[in-house]
C-alpha cells in the first residue's frame, strides 16, 4: 500500500493540530459531529427529488461510543458516505474553508490563534489523537474504503467491508502526557458536556451508550450497572429557540459552529416572524472583513432551510448587495422543499423575507450609528466602502436606505460624521455640504482650494476613499442641501467687500489672464482670479460636473477612460507672486511665460496631477535661480 502525502497547507494545519493549546481541543467532537450531520443532510435532500430513496427519520443519527481500554473513541453515521476519490479530495488536502491561505506565516506559528477562530474541520481530531482510522461507504455503493492517518507523514487508502451506508471514525486517543490529560475524552459524562454544550441543536440524534445504576433484582442493597442508549442533544436548532432563553454566548457559539466567520459578530438579529410570510432567522454583522470580500470570489448569500432541512448553503437573492456583509440563515415553513434555483428567484415568499431581512439590517445599523457610535465605526471601517458602492450602484437606486448610514471625516469635528450630523451644524447661511476629495487627510487638510470655506467656519468632509466623490455625486443632495466640492468652480459663497476687484482692475487682469490662458495652449479652459485663496498663490479647480479626482480615479481604472475634466487656473491677486507676474507681463515677455508655466505646474503638484514635463519644469525652476 503506497504511503500518501497531505499537501503542503494541510500539513501544515496539521502540525498545528498536533500541537494545539489544551483548552481548545474539545471542539474537535463538535467538528466531526457537524461533518456527520451534513452528511445525513445530502441523503436527506437527495431524497427530495429522488423517487428511489425513501428517507426515514429513524434510520439517521450519529453515535458517539469511547473504549477506555483500547483507548479509542468511534464516531458512527449513517450519512452519505465517500467515493474512494472523495476520501482522496476531501480528507487529503484542506478543503475549500482554506483557512490558512490568508494567514501570515507568523500568526500560523501561533497556531491556537487560528483553532479558537475558525472552524477547522476533520483535521481538528489530531488534536486529540494520534491515529485516525475512516472507513466509509457511500450511498450508492457496495464498496467501502478506509482511510488511515497517524498526523502529518501522510494518509493510507484501501478496500475495506462495511455493511451499512455511511462513516464510521475511529479515534486512538493519545495518551496522557506530564501535562496533558487526554483520558477525559473517553469519559462519558465529559464526552456528553461537550456534545450539549457544542452540538445541542444538530437536527438528528445524537447518540450515546450511557451507563447507569440501578438496585439489583432480589437483594435491594445491591446496585448493578447497566447500559442504555439515549440521545444527547435536545434537537431543536437555535434559530426555533426562545430569544429570551439564549444569551450573547449561545449566538457566537452558532456563527463559530457554522463557520459563518473568523471574528467574533458585532452585533445578531434573531427574528422570528408570523405575519405575511412564517419564518426565523439568525442573522449577524461581523465585525472583521473576509480576506475575499472586496474580490470577485466572494459570494454574497444566507443559509436556506425549508422546514429545518438546508436547501441552499448560499441563498444570494436573501441579500442586496450592499448589505452582502451580512451572515446567516433563514428557516421558513413557507417555502417549498424541492423547488429549483431558477423558481426559486421568483418566489414571491422569498422576496417578502428578502424585503423583510433588508429593513431589519438597516434599522440594526441604523441603532448603531445613534446609540453605539464606536461599534458602528469599527463595521464602517471595515465595510463603509461597500455602502458608499451601494449608494452608487444602479443609478442610485438605493441611496434612501444608505444614505444615513454613511460616515465622513469632518475638517471641524476632526472625526467622522454622518450627513444629517453636517446639515445640523451649518450656519443658517451655509448653502451647501462642502467637500474635498484626495487621497489623505493630511493633504486635503492642506488644500489651498479650502481655504475661504474654512475661513467661513463651515465644515469640510474629506473624502479620501476612490468611490466617495461618485457616491456623493449619486446623492446629489441632501436634507434639500446640494454638495459641493471646494475645487468646483462657483463656490456660491458671497465675496467679502475688500475681496472684490474693481472694474478697473478686473479689466487690467482680463488681459493678463487671457495671455497666461495662450501661453498654457488648451491645458485649461480658463485663467482666473481667485475668490477661495487666502495665503497660496495658485490653485486648479474644475469647472462642470467632473472634478479633477474623479478624472484621476477613472483614468486609473482597468479599462481607464480618458475623460478630463475642464480646468481652471486661479490665481490668488493678492499674493506678492501677482505684483511679480504683473511685472513681467508689463515688460519682459520671456518671463511672464516662464512665471505662467510655473505657476501652472505647482497647481499640479498641489493637486496631485503628474507633470507633463519634469525636466523642464526643473530648467524653469533654475531659470529664476540663476
Ligand atoms: P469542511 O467541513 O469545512 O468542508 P472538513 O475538513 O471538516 O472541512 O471536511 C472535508 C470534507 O470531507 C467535507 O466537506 C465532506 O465532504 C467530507 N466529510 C467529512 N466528514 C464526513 C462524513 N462524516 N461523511 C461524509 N463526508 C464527510
Amino acid at each position: 500500500m503506497v504511503q500518501k502525502q497531505f499537501q503542503a497547507e494541510s500539513k501544515r494545519l496539521l502540525e498545528m493540530m498536533i500541537n494545539s493549546i489544551y483548552t481548545q481541543r474539545e471542539i474537535f467532537l463538535r467538528e466531526l459531529i457537524s461533518n456527520s450531520s451534513d452528511a445525513i443532510d445530502k441523503i436527506y435532500y437527495k431524497a427530495l427529488t429522488d423517487d428511489q430513496l425513501v428517507f426515514n427519520k429513524d434510520d439517521y443519527f450519529i453515535k458517539v461510543s469511547a473504549d477506555k481500554d483500547k483507548r479509542t473513541l468511534t464516531l458512527t453515521d449513517t450519512g452519505i458516505g465517500m467515493t474512494e476519490e472523495e476520501l482522496e479530495n476531501n480528507l487529503g488536502v484542506i478543503a475549500k474553508s482554506g483557512s490558512l491561505a490568508f494567514k501570515k506565516e507568523n500568526e500560523l506559528k501561533d497556531g491556537h490563534n487560528i483553532i479558537g477562530q475558525f472552524g477547522v474541520g476533520f483535521y481538528s481530531a489530531f488534536m486529540v489523537a494520534d491515529e485516525v482510522t475512516v472507513t466509509t461507504k457511500p450511498l450508492g455503493s457496495e464498496q467501502a474504503y478506509k482511510w488511515v492517518s497517524q498526523g502529518a507523514e501522510g494518509y493510507t487508502i484501501e478496500p475495506a467491508e462495511k455493511d451499512a451506508v455511511g462513516t464510521e471514525i475511529v479515534l486512538k486517543i493519545k495518551e496522557n502526557s506530564e501535562d496533558d490529560n487526554y483520558d477525559e475524552f473517553l469519559e462519558q459524562y465529559r464526552l456528553r458536556a461537550i456534545i450539549k454544550k457544542y452540538s445541542d441543536f444538530i437536527r438528528y440524534p445524537i447518540k450515546m451508550d450511557i451507563t447507569g445504576q440501578r438496585p439489583a433484582e432480589g437483594d435491594d442493597k445491591e446496585l448493578e450497572s447497566y447500559v442504555e442508549e439515549q440521545t444527547v442533544n435536545s434537537m431543536v436548532p437555535i434559530w426555533r429557540r426562545n430569544k429570551n432563553e439564549l444569551t450573547d454566548a449561545d449566538y457566537e457559539q452558532f456563527y463559530n459552529e457554522k463557520r459563518y466567520g473568523f471574528d467574533k459578530p458585532l452585533k445578531h438579529v434573531h427574528i422570528s416572524a408570523d405575519g405575511a410570510v412564517v419564518y426565523n432567522a439568525i442573522l449577524y454583522i461581523p465585525e472583521n472583513t473576509p480576506f475575499d470580500y472586496y474580490t470577485k470570489e466572494y459570494e454574497k448569500g444566507l443559509e436556506l432551510y425549508s422546514n429545518g432541512v438546508l436547501i441552499m448553503e448560499k441563498c444570494g437573492d436573501l441579500l442586496p448587495d450592499y448589505f452582502s456583509f451580512v451572515k446567516g440563515m433563514v428557516d421558513s415553513e413557507d417555502l417549498s422543499l424541492n423547488i429549483s434555483r431558477e423558481l426559486l428567484q421568483h418566489d414571491r415568499q422569498l422576496k417578502l423575507i428578502a424585503k423583510n431581512i433588508k429593513n431589519k439590517i438597516k434599522g440594526q445599523l441604523q441603532s448603531l450609528v445613534k446609540d453605539e457610535r464606536e461599534k458602528y465605526e469599527r463595521f464602517y471601517a471595515s465595510f463603509g466602502r461597500q455602502l458608499k458602492f451601494g449608494v452608487y450602484n444602479d443609478y442610485g437606486m438605493h441611496k434612501e436606505d444608505l444614505q444615513d448610514l454613511l460616515l465622513f471625516n469632518s475638517s471641524k469635528e476632526k472625526k467622522l460624521v454622518t450627513l444629517d450630523e453636517y446639515v445640523s451644524g451649518m450656519p443658517e447661511e451655509q448653502k451647501y455640504i462642502y467637500y474635498a476629495s484626495g487621497e489623505s487627510i493630511d493633504r486635503l487638510e492642506k488644500l489651498p482650494q479650502t481655504e475661504l470655506v474654512k475661513d467661513k467656519g463651515y465644515e469640510i468632509l474629506y473624502l479620501t476613499d476612490d468611490i466617495d466623490e461618485f457616491a456623493i455625486k449619486m446623492i446629489a443632495q441632501y436634507k434639500e442641501k446640494e454638495f459641493k466640492s471646494v475645487s468646483s468652480g462657483d463656490l456660491g459663497i458671497e465675496p467679502d467687500e475688500n475681496d472684490k476687484q474693481s472694474e478697473e482692475e478686473q479689466n487690467e487682469t482680463k488681459d493678463l489672464f487671457e495671455q497666461m490662458n495662450a501661453i498654457l495652449g488648451g491645458k485649461v479652459t480658463a485663467v482666473k482670479a481667485s475668490k477661495r485663496l487666502r495665503s497660496h498663490p495658485v490653485c486648479l479647480t474644475a469647472d462642470g460636473e467632473l472634478t479633477i479626482e474623479m478624472e484621476k480615479i477613472l483614468k486609473a481604472m482597468p479599462n481607464g477612460q480618458d475623460v478630463k475634466a475642464d480646468k481652471v487656473l486661479e490665481i490668488n491677486v493678492n499674493h506678492p507672486v501677482f505684483e511679480s507676474l504683473k511685472t513681467a507681463h508689463a515688460g519682459d515677455q520671456e518671463k511672464f511665460g516662464l512665471y505662467t508655466n510655473l505657476l501652472y505646474s505647482q497647481a499640479l503638484l498641489i493637486e496631485g496631477l503628474p507633470l507633463q514635463d519634469p525636466v523642464e519644469f526643473t530648467n524653469d525652476l533654475c531659470k529664476i535661480m540663476v
